[in-house]
């Protein structure tokens, strides 16, 4: 891939206030981030943020750049989920996913959860961060409104299907 300068803070902005450097679960996103990623032919290596929001939402950015939010990470809750997390994001950056359609985004679980694995996290915690947010959402609809993936209802039976071929 030709070097590229794209500025990441602009994008980053615009998206939420990032969380303080000494802020716990940014240490911990970037430990399994880079475990996922760092044997990837990602140039330049993937980097990682953490956003101060409640809302649940997770963005692969130019600059192989992967921010989650808090919201996000806590819904995940233990390492498996959040490397299923950060798996899809990185397989978006790794497809070089460019426009966003169902399509993509199914891939991306499919191969984000190969790479989570790979890493040696469990296989189920994409699935059960879906099954958490799948929860979250039929108590408070509202959680959905800013969260830029196709239903999960829809990405769980994709991924059940994958489990079997
Ligand atoms: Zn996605």
């Amino acid at each position: 891939m030709a070097p590229q300068r794209i500025p990441l803070h602009p994008s980053l902005k615009a998206l939420g206030e990032r969380v303080r450097a000494e802020d716990p679960f940014l240490s911990r996103i970037r430990s399994i981030g880079n475990k996922i990623s760092l044997a990837l032919p990602l140039s330049p290596p993937c980097r990682f943020e953490l956003l101060q929001s409640d809302r649940v939402n997770a963005y692969a950015l130019p600059g192989n750049l992967v921010a989650l939010t808090l919201g996000a990470v806590r819904l995940a809750g233990d390492d498996a989920g959040i490397a299923g997390l950060l798996g899809h994001e990185i397989a978006h950056l790794l497809l070089r996913h460019r426009r966003r359609g169902s399509a993509q985004e199914f891939e991306a679980d499919r191969v984000g959860r190969q790479l989570a694995v790979e890493a040696g996290f469990d296989r189920d915690g994409l699935k059960n961060f879906l099954e958490g947010f799948d929860r979250l959402l039929s108590a408070s609809p509202d959680a959905l409104r800013s969260f830029s993936h196709p239903p999960t209802r829809q990405r769980l039976e994709k991924l059940g299907l994958f489990e079997q071929g």
